[in-house]
């Protein structure tokens, strides 16, 4: 029975357990898949894409001021009347870099060689000097101008978006290279938003992988995206075939979704990441309180299915063991217990008596009150015999209305004694039935039991004991002689 109760109870919170546990699982793995591809998907190039506008929009002025100095008569006329007197072309470019707010202004005459900013002639450019060799690639591109970034010699080399723009003569000669350079500062600042607004890191590389552009918290020491830890190895390759890629990898046990797309302006790829930790937060808070629920509510129904398993048990086994109008022992119950007491009796060498009484005239007390005034009566009798024992005591109801007792410990002068408190207690003690008061009287027969003596020849001396009452003229205790005599 305890047995089949705790199986039963081991099957319910194995039940419960892995029904909470999947659901709660399955909802957290869900969403974060979901979540990811939100990220990667949507939310990375998202930024990619108003990263790469505002790029877009920054140039496009310096793009217009450039057009417009590679067209200017001015400029073109001091170079066809053989660049005299710097301090002309000088305060031209100055004047446009003033105006427009640009970082530097330039012009690197093909005649001469010599490079212009805002300050007089910097240099002379020369084909073997690596900084010069934008110039002759400008010179034979076919586009009217390109976009290189650069570091500024006339600048203290800080990073510069130039705008290099082809100039020609009015015969359609070439005559050299013209344009204005700004800061990337704008960019970087763009990078910083981001990676403060959104917790994204943004960084570009070169078609290499060589790191160009980068934000406060990148690491310096990374020259080439290959030396991130975690990354793909073959990122830039599969770079160069997709223009735009997204993917995740896994950096010092983070994961980081990571988006990258091409900036033909620049030919440098834009990388967008962001560790997934601090975006599933919020769903693993989630997984984390459903478990928690699902363990409380697991506990109360194992802690309600105990206690009323454990109720039910209680009450089967009562109702097999004792009589229901009194709730003394059955018959059944009362002999195992017996068997029992009379093994340990031997064991022990202690004394054990019982006691045998029948309610006298019960057959006119029912006659003239009824057979529930009577059913009364029996309920009123247990409770009288009930506080006359002690609790090892045992009461059973051996017949209809007769009582067996089991007084462990106990002689038969103990048990006379016992037998006669009850008798004297019953009969001063009326029932209460109908508004009436009924009273009764029992006889009792009174047995110690001997040394090995069998269970029948006990019960058939207290038998007689209890006949002899009867017949002595009833409402008295008989003890039985002892066996041997
Ligand atoms: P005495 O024992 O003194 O010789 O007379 P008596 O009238 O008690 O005789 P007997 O033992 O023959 O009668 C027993 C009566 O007890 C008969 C039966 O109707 C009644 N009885 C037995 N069980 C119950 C019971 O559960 N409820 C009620 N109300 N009466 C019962
Ligand atoms: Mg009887
Ligand atoms: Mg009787």
């Amino acid at each position: 029975m305890k047995l089949q109760k705790n199986r039963l109870i081991l099957i319910v919170s194995l039940l419960l357990v892995t029904g909470f546990l999947m659901t709660s699982l399955v909802s957290f793995f869900v969403s974060r898949a979901s979540l990811r591809s939100q990220i990667s998907e949507k939310e990375l190039p998202l930024t990619g894409d108003n990263i790469y506008s505002e790029i877009q929009r920054d140039l496009l002025s310096p793009i217009f001021i450039s057009s417009l100095m590679s067209t200017d008569t001015f400029l073109r006329d001091w170079v066809i009347r053989g660049e005299k007197d710097a301090s002309k072309i000088t305060r031209y470019l100055s004047e446009i870099k003033k105006k427009y707010k640009t970082y530097t202004s330039f012009f690197v005459s093909e005649i001469t060689g010599n490079y212009y900013y805002a300050d007089g002639i910097l240099k002379k450019i020369s084909p073997d000097e690596e900084r010069d060799k934008w110039y002759f690639r400008v010179r034979d591109m076919k586009p009217d101008y390109e976009i290189n970034i650069d570091p500024d010699m006339a600048n203290r080399d800080t990073m510069t978006i130039f705008i290099n723009y082809r100039v020609f003569d009015y015969e359609g000669e070439y005559i050299g290279a013209t344009g204005v350079g700004l800061a990337v500062g704008a960019v970087k600042r763009l990078i910083e938003t981001y990676q403060q607004k959104y917790n994204r890191r943004i960084y570009f590389t070169d078609k290499e992988g060589n790191i160009k552009l980068y934000g406060s918290d990148f690491p310096v020491n990374i020259k080439n995206i290959a030396e991130i830890p975690g990354m793909q190895p073959d990122v830039m390759k599969k770079l160069s075939s997709l223009q735009e890629i997204s993917f995740k990898y896994v950096n010092d046990g983070k994961t980081i979704l990571l988006h990258s797309r091409y900036i033909p302006e620049f030919g440098w790829y834009l990388f967008v990441e962001q560790t997934e930790e601090a975006a599933i937060r919020q769903i693993l808070y989630t997984l984390f309180i459903n478990l928690s629920v699902s363990a409380v509510i697991t506990i109360i129904i194992l802690l309600f299915t105990n206690m009323t398993i454990s109720a039910y048990q209680d009450k089967l086994e009562g109702m097999a063991s004792t009589d229901p109008l009194t709730g003394a022992y059955n018959r059944r119950a009362f002999d195992i217990i017996l068997k029992q007491t009379l093994k340990d009796a031997i064991r022990n060498k202690t004394d054990i008596s019982l006691i045998l009484f029948d309610i006298d005239k019960f057959k006119e007390t029912n006659d003239r009150f009824g057979h529930n005034a009577g059913d009364a009566v029996l309920g009123n009798i247990i409770k009288i015999t009930g506080s006359c024992l002690r609790a090892s005591d045992v009461i059973c109801r051996w017949g209809g209305e007769e009582f067996l007792i089991l007084l462990k410990q106990c002689n038969i002068n103990e048990a006379f004694n016992i037998a006669e408190k009850i008798r004297m207690t019953v009969g001063k003690t009326p029932a209460f039935h109908g508004g009436r008061e009924i009273y009764v009287t029992i006889s009792l027969g009174v047995v110690q039991s001997q040394y090995m003596e069998s269970e029948e020849n006990i019960f058939s001396r207290v038998d007689m004991a209890l006949y002899e009452a009867k017949k002595q003229g009833r409402n008295r205790s008989i003890p039985a002689p002892s066996f041997r005599e």
